[in-house]
């Protein structure tokens, strides 16, 4: 074998972990989109053409399989979608949960999420919860990279809600577009967890609050009595187990309820999300 061939097998190799542990289903589908190659091979003579082309055959092949088959196909695994677009009060943050698959919860959640979306838009006329990284559509166990726990169909994460500084209206959108790295910080007087953490070697904790551009930060304006509305109907749900959330925040909301909980230092932190999950 030459040592481009080992090359290219490397590179492939690469690619379908890449897309494996991003999509669940899209090394997969990279390896069944070889079956076109040949067909292009055949027709399509310049070189950057066929690797467009075959670029191009995976990203309809995906896009089909995520949107039309894969939620058929996650029915048996006891995986529903959440909603693409705002439906029953509820909507992705970004595009990009539903895009990578990473958008499936079991139907119990779906259902109780539900509720509550529906509860907070009765509270607070107008509102549409945004929900961010959930799980993948199969298999038990299978990690939903870089969450520890996301992998059971049972757990999903929050957005907080905002006010727009310039308007002050309450406001459906967020400052961190992927939802993640916009913190609502402790103050001088309150625990900082992070501190903590970091000092303890674990240097995770923060690492997206670290690397994600803060320049929203300044328009949006953290709305505690909504935030702490949405956590406690959560609370007093009977299906829902444990949540998750910054130690400061749990004081500075009052927030009593046994299932507001920490969750360690090996997490990352919880002051720009709500993690919410089932029994
Ligand atoms: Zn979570």
């Amino acid at each position: 074998m030459t040592f481009s061939k080992i090359l290219n097998y490397f590179l492939r190799l690469i690619i379908f972990l890449i897309l494996t542990i991003l999509t669940e289903i899209g090394g997969v589908i990279y390896i069944a989109n070889f079956g076109t190659y040949s067909f292009i091979d055949a027709r399509v003579t310049n070189k950057w053409y066929r690797r467009l082309s075959k670029a191009g055959s995976f990203a309809l092949f995906y896009l089909l399989t995520t949107f039309l088959i894969v939620p058929k196909l996650a029915e048996p695994f006891g995986r529903v979608q959440l909603p693409i677009r705002s439906t029953n009060n509820l909507q992705p943050l970004t595009f990009l949960t539903c895009l990578l698959n990473r958008n499936y919860v079991n139907k119990e959640l779906r259902d109780a999420t539900f509720a509550i979306a529906k509860e907070m838009n009765n509270q607070y006329p107008g509102t549409v919860l945004n929900y961010l990284d959930a799980n993948f559509p199969f298999i038990n166990g299978f990690p939903l990279a870089p969450h520890l726990s996301h992998n059971d169909g049972k757990k999903i994460d929050l957005s907080f809600c905002y006010t727009d500084k310039s308007t002050l209206l309450e406001t459906n959108e967020a400052p961190s577009l992927i939802g993640y790295g916009i913190c609502e910080e402790p103050s001088e007087t309150e625990n900082n967890t992070s501190q903590l953490c970091e000092k303890q070697g674990y240097w995770q904790y923060s690492f997206l609050r670290n690397i994600m551009p803060q320049k929203r930060k300044k328009d949006f304006l953290f709305h505690p009595k909504k935030t702490k509305a949405l956590i406690e109907l959560f609370a007093r749900d009977s299906r829902i187990g444990k949540i998750f959330i910054e130690p400061h925040l749990k004081s500075r909301l009052k927030l009593t309820s046994g299932k507001v909980r920490f969750h360690g230092c090996e997490a990352v932190r919880h002051d720009d999300h709500i993690h919410v999950q089932l029994y």
